[in-house]
């Protein structure tokens, strides 16, 4: 089937490459020229597992193309996706300008029929909004015979693993009424749903709304496990152990109850923020989801709070070791990062850094540019030299068994800060280290 993707960022990208690796006919459009022809020369923009090999293979194959022509684009795909940025507005709603400038876009383009699939996170009522869009710049092209439909068809990948979920999603939500609509979807992702039945149709509201209560949910569940860990801490208890006693519970699982140093990302925050706006405009008191965003903003805070504790608040002129810039492990994504509050923070305290991350080195180049006091440095030990603590912000696989002898021999204080809790305290305290994590006394 015929293709058009608006966007080729994390979404747009991934799914694009997953459509082709399938055998449909998938042209991605981007308004950033410079990112369309480093798509064409092999040059992929963002970091994903898997992602290189599957672009590179389907762009060769010609399944995967790129252009910033939007006539090409519009003219290319009878299924048109919608994946741009839904970043928050001043305000914290969702700001839909991107989207909406695609659909007008569509609509002054378009010859054919069109079904427009909304696959950025909108509030509800965003569908309305593109069917109006388009239908007014075809009432303004004298058009009105031009047949169209807005469906929705929410995104759950998850940056880090954002191939596999999409090659093996374990629900693909379409909102739509319309019956022809729905079954040029279900033809679509046939190739996804082999193994067991995994379309849930409901109407476009429905759709929408349960992106934002997925999301909601899932950092729900991360404040809630955070806010137990500061009362752990207060009670002598230890987090860890709750969170093993708690998940064991087939009620409760495993999933998202890890305490740490906040969420952070392109979605979980500003979804949040963007349902209370959405309840706020109907005068409903979202109590909890306003906790959970409270929570969060403090929860980032967390580790610098240790720290200037621990140097009982002498904390200019230091130096320390950090480790992780990207917001979660897999990604080189720093969108709302925790890495990015503690770094400004022990900045703003008199301290410098030392960091490394495996992936997020370029992305943090280009944030802090050359601020003279963030060093980035080639591996994890590196960052040690003439640190005098050493602090851990995500948890990438390859901080989790480091060579501890090491550290000591290089920190001036033999000191962890371990913001994801993915050290055995007793362990360190025995090669005495001052191992300091969250929801430990
Ligand atoms: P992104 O910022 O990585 O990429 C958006 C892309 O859209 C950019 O390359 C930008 O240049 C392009 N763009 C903007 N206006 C355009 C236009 N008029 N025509 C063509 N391209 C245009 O965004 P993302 O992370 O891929 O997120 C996209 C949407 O998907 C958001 O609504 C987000 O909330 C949602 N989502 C994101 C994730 C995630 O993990 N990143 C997961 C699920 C859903």
């Amino acid at each position: 089937m015929k293709v058009t993707i608006y966007g080729v960022g994390y979404v747009g990208l991934v799914q694009g490459a997953v459509l082709a690796e399938v055998g449909h006919d998938v042209l991605c459009v981007d308004i950033d020229e410079s990112k369309v022809s480093d798509l064409k020369e092999g040059h992929i923009p963002i970091y994903e597992p898997g992602l290189e090999c599957l672009v590179k293979n389907n762009f060769q194959k010609g399944n995967l193309k790129f252009t910033a022509n939007q006539q090409e684009g519009v003219d290319h795909g009878g299924i048109q996706f919608i994946a741009v940025g839904t970043p928050p507005d001043e305000d914290g709603s969702a700001d839909l300008k991107y989207v909406l400038a695609v659909a007008k876009n569509i609509a002054s383009h378009m010859s054919t029929s069109k079904i427009i699939v909304n696959k950025s996170t909108v509030p509800v009522g965003t569908a309305d909004k593109v069917r109006q869009v388009v239908q007014a710049e075809l009432n303004r092209r004298e058009k009105h015979n031009l047949d169209f439909d807005v469906i929705s068809n929410p995104e759950f990948l998850k940056e880090g693993s954002a191939v596999t979920d999409c090659m093996r999603p374990d629900r693909i939500v379409i909102g739509t009424s319309c019956s022809a609509s729905e079954s040029i979807m279900r033809e679509l992702y046939a190739p996804f749903n082999r193994n067991h039945e995994k379309i849930v149709a409901m109407d476009v509201r429905s759709a929408e709304l349960t992106k934002y209560a997925a999301n909601c949910l899932l950092a729900t569940k991360i404040s809630f496990m955070n806010e137990i860990a500061g009362l752990s801490e207060l009670l002598g208890a230890d987090i860890e152990m709750v969170r093993h006693g708690i998940g064991s519970d087939p009620r409760i699982g495993y999933q998202f109850i890890y305490p740490g140093a906040g969420y952070g990302g392109s979605c979980f925050p500003k979804d949040v923020q963007a349902l209370i706006r959405t309840a706020e405009s109907l005068d409903f008191d979202a109590g909890i989801l306003k906790s959970v965003e409270k929570r969060n903003k403090e929860q980032k805070k967390v580790v610098f709070r240790k720290i200037h504790e621990f140097f009982n608040g002498q904390i200019s002129g230091r130096t320390f070791a950090l480790w992780g810039l990207s917001f979660k492990p897999n990604t080189d994504d720093m969108r709302e990062a925790p890495s990015r509050i503690l770094i400004e923070a022990l900045w703003a305290a008199g301290a410098s850094v030392r960091a490394y991350d495996p992936e997020a080195m370029n992305e943090a180049r280009r944030i802090y540019r050359d601020d003279k006091n963030l060093v980035l440095c080639e591996d994890k030990y590196a960052t040690l030299k003439g640190a005098d603590a050493l602090i851990v912000i995500t948890e990438w696989p390859e901080f989790k068994a480091p060579d501890f002898e090491k550290i000591t021999s290089k920190l001036s204080t033999p000191a962890i800060f371990d913001g994801r809790n993915i050290y055995c305290k007793t362990e360190l305290e025995k090669l005495g280290i001052s191992y300091v994590s969250i929801g430990r006394k």
